[in-house]
C-alpha cells in the first residue's frame, strides 16, 4: 500500500499507539488505522461411499497437484457457506456440512484453515476454471505423493483412519506447535 485510501496521502507509517498490542499502519495525515488480519480459508472433506472428493489444481500455485476443495472466505458469508461454495466452485459438487473437523493456523503466512466434514448431495462433474479435474477417489487411488500441502495430506490420512473406525474427532493444529487431536 502506497497511499491512504481515506485521504490519498503517502505519509504512511507503522507505530504502536495507546494500549494497542500490535504495531499498525497509520496514515500520518488523517490518522486512519489500516488493520491487517489473518485470512480464513474454508473447505470440506466430502466422503461418498468410501470415496473422497478431491480436485486437481489447474492454476498457480502448484498446477497439477491434488488437494481438498477449499478457498478464501468472502465478506458477508458464514464460514459454512464459504466451505459449501468453494466445494461447488472447485468441484461442481453440491454438499451439506456435517460437522467441523479440522482447524489449523499457519501464522507464517497469516492464514487460518477450517475443514468441515460434508455429505455429497449431487456431483455434476463440472468443475470450475481453477480445477483441472474433480474426482471421488478411494483411499488407494489418492495420489498421495502429489498432494502439495502437508497439512491437507495429514488431515485426509487422519480422516480415512477415523472413517474406517467410524469415529471422528476434532483436530486442532498449527505448523509451529504440532498437532492436538480431541477424540469424541
Ligand atoms: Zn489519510
Amino acid at each position: 500500500m502506497k497511499y491512504c485510501s481515506e485521504c490519498g496521502s503517502s505519509r504512511l507509517e507503522r507505530r504502536l499507539q495507546g494500549h494497542d498490542t500490535h504495531y499498525r499502519m497509520f496514515c500520518g495525515e488523517c490518522d486512519k488505522v489500516f488493520y491487517h488480519n489473518p485470512k480464513m480459508i474454508a473447505g470440506c472433506i466430502v466422503e461418498h461411499e468410501g470415496k473422497f472428493l478431491m480436485c486437481q489444481r489447474a492454476i498457480n500455485p502448484r498446477p497439477g497437484s491434488w488437494t481438498l476443495p477449499a478457498g478464501f472466505m468472502e465478506c458477508g458469508e458464514t464460514v459454512e457457506e464459504a466451505a459449501v461454495r468453494e466445494v461447488w466452485e472447485e468441484t461442481g459438487a453440491r454438499v451439506e456440512i456435517v460437522a467441523p473437523y479440522s482447524l489449523f493456523s499457519v501464522p507464517q503466512i497469516d492464514e487460518v484453515y477450517i475443514m468441515f466434514r460434508a455429505r455429497l448431495l449431487e456431483f455434476t462433474d463440472q468443475p470450475g476454471p481453477e480445477t483441472a479435474e474433480a474426482r471421488l477417489l478411494a483411499p488407494e487411488e489418492i495420489p498421495w505423493e502429489n498432494i502439495f500441502y502437508p497439512a491437507i495430506k495429514d488431515i485426509l490420512q487422519r480422516y480415512i483412519a477415523e472413517y474406517n473406525k467410524s469415529s471422528f474427532g476434532m483436530y486442532l493444529g498449527c505448523s509451529q506447535e504440532g498437532t492436538v487431536h480431541f477424540a469424541h
